[in-house]
């Protein structure tokens, strides 16, 4: 079948000067040469870092109140509520007696979208999203971050509420992990 179609018109020779692609190295330094002298615009991460706005969200992160009690009661709704199904929870009973906590708190960073959806459900404020954006690891294990280090991550935050105040006392202990 014969080809169709308009044929290419291509441009009449250039000349000796253009031959030798002189004219187009020098463009093309004149252009590294222009640019040398320009603001520089790459940071240098890691020895520089983004500033982050207020509402940056981040990886998310569990706290402990101002008395360094873990704030999860374990009831499942940051599981429940979360998209990707980054989170794993298993429950415990708590030393207090007053609520359950969490026995296994697992956040997989790999799935987690960081849409906030924990941090806006959580009925005791015991979940946020930090400002918190490196995430590596060489393998996947690295990339599920355990209660541990979710509560490292996110240190204490007081609570205005104080709601397991006059129960711990009565329960005559104020600290659980
Ligand atoms: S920020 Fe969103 S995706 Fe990440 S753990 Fe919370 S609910 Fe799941
Ligand atoms: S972090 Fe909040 S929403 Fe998630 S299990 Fe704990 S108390 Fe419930």
């Amino acid at each position: 079948m014969p080809l169709k179609g308009t044929p290419v018109k291509r441009a009449a020779h250039a000349g000796l000067l253009a031959a030798t692609y002189l004219p187009s190295i020098l463009k093309g330094m004149w252009i590294t040469l222009r640019h040398i002298f320009r603001r520089k615009v790459t940071m240098q991460y890691p020895e520089e870092t983004w500033k982050l706005p207020d509402n940056y969200r981040g990886l998310p992160a569990l706290v402990r109140d101002d008395q360094a009690r873990v704030k999860c009661v374990a009831c499942f709704l940051c599981e429940y509520v979360c998209p990707p199904k980054a989170i794993h929870i298993e429950a415990q009973e708590i030393p207090t007696g007053v609520e359950k906590g969490p026995k296994v708190f697992d956040i997989n960073m790999l799935r987690c979208i960081m849409c906030g959806y924990c941090e806006e459900v959580c009925p005791e404020q015991a979940i946020f999203l930090t400002k918190e954006y490196t995430t590596v690891g060489v393998n996947r294990e690295e990339m599920i971050y355990h209660k541990d280090r979710l509560l490292e991550m996110g240190g204490i935050r007081p609570d205005p509420i104080k709601k397991w105040a006059h129960l711990t006392a009565e329960a005559g202990s104020g600290t659980h992990r």
